[in-house]
């Protein structure tokens, strides 16, 4: 899928042009030091589906930047007693980064969200990319990459006594530690993406979109099934996550 690959390449250097007018977000250029979620990527997007240009899509990111943000810092702050809750969203704008979106931490421990141009380039609709963002602020929300780091610290712990107790020498403590950390940082994975998709689809639900649609991008998404240990739930699960969210959101407000 070269000619993919190409498309989006040219299409994401007039984004950024586009983009640096346009969005009330900062733009980032270069690498950045990420971790915890990434969202799942859309692998060989079909050529011939309807696909935003350049200057629609920078302009959908800006409006839905500036809609979900503000109630993703109102959720936060009645969740969170820290007030880490100041979100910034960014674009990353190398070009050749696959479509994904991350969150991560600024120095002040003030929330970050980051997408890829090829993500930004790739949602069909303002319903995706609410719903996107939305799953990327509650994983914050949630601190869930503080509680993955404590699983992965855990598990590190615990496989590498267990490896001392056994007469291991300290090469093969160091390698079972590793082998603990990817296990406990892994365990509870799915169960994260599944909270970050329920809160996502009441924040994006609250600010105004239709998470039932912007859900829908998981059908192009190849379906990770139900793999011991991957990172990602199945698609149908996290659907009807979403379904089950906006059901009790709309029960809690009567409507
Ligand atoms: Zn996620």
């Amino acid at each position: 899928m070269g000619e993919f690959r190409k498309s989006v390449t040219s299409d994401c250097a007039r984004i950024v042009q586009v983009a640096r007018r346009l969005l009330p977000v900062l733009v980032l250029s270069g690498a950045v030091a990420l971790s915890a979620c990434s969202a799942p990527q859309v692998e060989n997007a079909p050529d011939g589906e309807s696909r935003l240009g350049p200057q629609a899509a920078a302009a959908q990111f800006a409006q839905v930047a500036s809609t979900v943000e503000p109630v993703a810092e109102k959720v936060c702050r009645r969740k969170r007693k820290d007030g880490r809750c100041n979100f910034r969203i960014l674009v990353d704008t190398s070009p050749w980064r696959p479509a994904n979106a991350y969150q991560t931490l600024d120095r002040d421990n003030q929330p970050v969200l980051i997408f890829t141009l090829a993500l930004i380039a790739d949602m069909r609709n303002p319903d995706e990319l609410a719903f996107v963002m939305s799953h990327e602020a509650s994983h914050h929300i949630l601190d869930h990459l503080r509680k993955q780091r404590e699983y992965s610290e855990a598990g590190a712990k615990v496989y590498a006594e267990a490896a001392a107790r056994g007469g291991a020498s300290p090469e093969q403590q160091k390698k079972a530690g590793e082998i603990g950390a990817e296990f406990g940082a892994r365990s509870y994975s799915k169960t994260f993406e599944l909270q970050a998709d329920y809160l996502g689809a009441q924040i994006a639900l609250e600010a105004g979109y239709d998470p039932l649609k912007g859900a829908m991008y998981f059908q192009r998404l190849p379906d990770p099934g139900e793999e011991f240990l991957g990172s990602h739930p199945p698609n149908a699960e996290r659907l009807a996550t979403v379904k089950r969210a906006v059901r009790a959101a709309k029960r809690k407000r009567g409507s």
